[in-house]
């Protein structure tokens, strides 16, 4: 359990950035960020927009359960501790400004591209990237653009892959013990330095939730995911809660 003077919402410091599903404040000690988890939701680059009632509570407490499961199999992550119902404590990193999208099966945006009906199993899981840049829709990008651009070097780059298909085979396992298939997702991450601000490593940053994922019933194939948002298929929070009821996250609130 967090310490007393950290619960509540409460220790929250300056507001550093306001995103489309979490807002960033300064965190109690230095080299801290709180993550508050918010019920807005949007899609097609915030040209929809909406609420999806309870999401906060469920992807905060989700994204907990993956980052703590991701460091016991070794990944190293931003994740400290949850606050409250909508907050987390994480370390201060420079994300690297790529989106790391993960594919084992086709849907969203690839089968739209390229013509291929969503469901598609893919002979082995994709990973893809996208410039995290939202005035220009996250553009897809080549692994040759990254390093052209500089926005990793070689090594990172090699890291990001190991790290990421290490991360795709556990949870794919953790979802599949649920029922559930997961499908596709999207990650970040991020550098965090040293206190002389010297040398740095790479770790794992943002959130995991049914917002950046899409997870199928493995035996209806109902969608479980912000597609239901999406795609105006109605039953969002019914979906969200079912995710949670599965992985045995409590959704009793404490604040
Ligand atoms: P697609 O490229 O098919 O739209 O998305 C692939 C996967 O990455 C989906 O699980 C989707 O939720 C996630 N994803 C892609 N771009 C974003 C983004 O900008 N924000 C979030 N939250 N998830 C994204």
């Amino acid at each position: 359990m967090p310490p007393e003077n950290l619960k509540g919402e409460t220790s929250r410091g300056e507001k550093l950035y306001e995103g489309k599903a979490k807002t960033l404040y300064k965190g109690p000690v230095p080299g801290t960020i709180i993550q508050y988890f918010k019920d807005d939701a949007t899609a097609f680059n915030a040209q929809k927009k909406g609420t999806i009632t309870g999401k906060g509570i469920i992807n905060n407490k989700m994204t907990e359960l993956v980052m703590k499961n991701l460091e016991h199999i070794g990944i190293p992550t931003h994740f400290l501790e949850r606050l409250s119902d909508r907050e987390q404590l994480v370390r201060k990193v420079e994300i690297v400004p790529l989106e790391v999208i993960v594919r084992n099966i086709v849907a969203g945006t690839m089968a739209k591209r390229l013509g291929i009906e969503e469901g598609t199993p893919l002979e082995r899981p994709l990973i893809e990237f996208s410039l995290k840049d939202d005035s220009l829709g996250d553009p897809l990008i080549a692994e040759e653009h990254i390093l052209s651009l500089d926005l990793a070097d070689e090594a990172e780059l090699a890291e990001i892959f190991d790290m990421t298909r290490q991360i795709n085979d556990f949870l794919r396992g953790m979802f599949a013990g649920v029922g559930i298939n997961l499908v596709d997702f999207k990650l970040e991450y991020g550098r965090l330095y040293d206190d002389d601000g010297e040398g740095y490593c790479l770790i794992l940053a943002d959130e995991f939730s049914p917002d950046n994922c899409r997870l199928w019933d493995m035996v209806t194939n109902e969608k479980l995911d912000k597609d239901r948002f999406r795609r105006d298929l109605g039953g969002e929070v019914d979906a969200y809660r079912e995710v949670a009821r599965r992985l045995g996250i409590s959704l009793e609130t404490a604040d």
